[in-house]
């Protein structure tokens, strides 16, 4: 070899993982053919990996992961939680569609369904998934699908799957329940018989704020027909996301744990402050906790601006689920793009807080509250 041939091609040790104590990040864009015949191989369907885009194995480390906790035969990733959540959609829903979702959801979750679903002509309406002849009346000839979220945001409604997934059975419908705020450590909305389960990994399955990905579980059939829409679309996870994700997902139990806990402290805390209307925290989410959002009320008197400059070490961003507490304002940010009137239909006011708790001890967090609200 001469030098520029020699340059490109040192050799490169491989499988050394068979050594490696984690999971190497397999950075590549594609998988090399050892010959024709191994070639032909893979589209036998005896080889696993071909071209990054159509699977990887790091990625498909978090969505067996992901599938397993929640008790599922696969999952697929991607990119993020809204692509996710648009394959799983696309899996099962074409143009002339209809479906039936949460009116409670997440923002981007609602611009999706409400401006560019719309455009693929797919339909959506939006009702009050607790009201069990509101989601009846919406259910039409041409319905494939009823869209909700296990826990909601910013209300920390908990749904009544179960309720839900009859409710589809008896249409011949399809479910899908997004189920961020709750992971499979408190809810499995497989195990009441919801056909996807998706997450924006983004949140707790990744759980340290330096990932976005998006996870979909299900059977077989329905996750080969979403892997297909995910590879087409070109909304893939990338490797080193994909070993993000995994590697924040073997603490999520701890991580739950910890968090459910220090939250059920708080919200008993801020039930007791004259500067705080209501508390939100669900009551009997799950057997082992009930989430690790609190969101809090202000009365009227409050200054919700200037309460936000005494936070000390708790930042303002537009997300949750790390592992240091934060909080956001649902209104300027997740909320946003949901119409004015919506919000106040669901009771999503401009003096809503949603406080996202960490790990840290919970007296810290507390004292924190306590100070900005005295
Ligand atoms: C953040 C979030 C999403 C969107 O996830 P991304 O990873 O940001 O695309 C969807 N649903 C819920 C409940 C979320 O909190």
């Amino acid at each position: 070899m001469r030098f520029q041939t020699k340059n490109v091609h040192f050799p490169e040790k491989m499988n050394a993982h068979e050594v490696s104590k984690t999971k190497p990040i397999y950075q590549t864009t594609a998988f090399a053919f050892q010959d024709l015949e191994d070639m032909e191989s893979f589209y036998e369907g005896n080889k696993s990996y071909f071209y990054t885009r159509m699977g990887n194995p790091n990625t498909d480390d978090l969505a067996k992961g992901v599938a397993d906790l929640e008790g599922a035969e696969m999952g697929v990733t991607s990119s993020s939680g809204l692509s996710a959540i648009l394959a799983g959609v696309l899996a099962v829903a074409k143009s002339g569609d209809h479906i039936v979702a949460t009116e409670d959801l997440y923002g981007g979750t609602y611009q999706l369904f409400s401006h560019e679903l719309k455009e693929f002509g797919i339909e959506v309406s939006f009702v009050d998934c607790s009201n069990r002849e509101a989601i009846e009346k919406e259910i039409k000839e041409n319905t494939v699908l009823l869209y909700t979220e296990s826990i909601t945001n910013p209300l920390l409604r908990v749904e009544d799957l179960e309720g839900i997934v009859k409710i589809a059975a008896v249409h011949n419908l399809k479910t899908m329940v997004d189920n961020t705020f709750a992971t499979p450590y408190l809810i499995r909305p497989h195990e009441v018989g919801a056909d996807m389960v998706v997450h924006s990994a983004t949140k707790y399955i990744g759980g340290h704020s330096d990932v976005s990905a998006g996870v979909l579980t299900g059977s077989k059939e329905l996750m080969a027909r979403a892997k297909n829409k995910i590879s087409t679309l070109g909304s893939n996870l990338g490797p080193f996301d994909g070993w993000l994700g995994t590697r924040g997902l073997k603490t999520l139990s701890l991580r739950m744990e910890r968090q459910c806990a220090n939250a059920q402290k708080l919200a008993d805390a801020l039930k007791g402050l004259s500067a705080v209307k209501k508390v939100f925290y669900p009551q009997a989410a799950a057997p082992n906790g009930n989430g690790a959002i609190v969101t809090i009320e202000l009365t009227d008197d409050q200054d919700i601006f200037a309460f936000s400059k005494k936070l000390q070490w708790i930042k303002i961003v537009p997300t949750l689920a790390g592992v240091e507490t934060s909080i956001s304002y649902p209104v300027g940010t997740s909320h946003r793009p949901l119409p004015k009137e919506m919000r106040e239909k669901l009771g999503v006011t401009d003096r809503m807080i949603r406080i996202s708790v960490g790990i840290e001890d919970a007296e810290d967090i507390i004292d924190v509250f306590q100070n900005a609200l005295a």
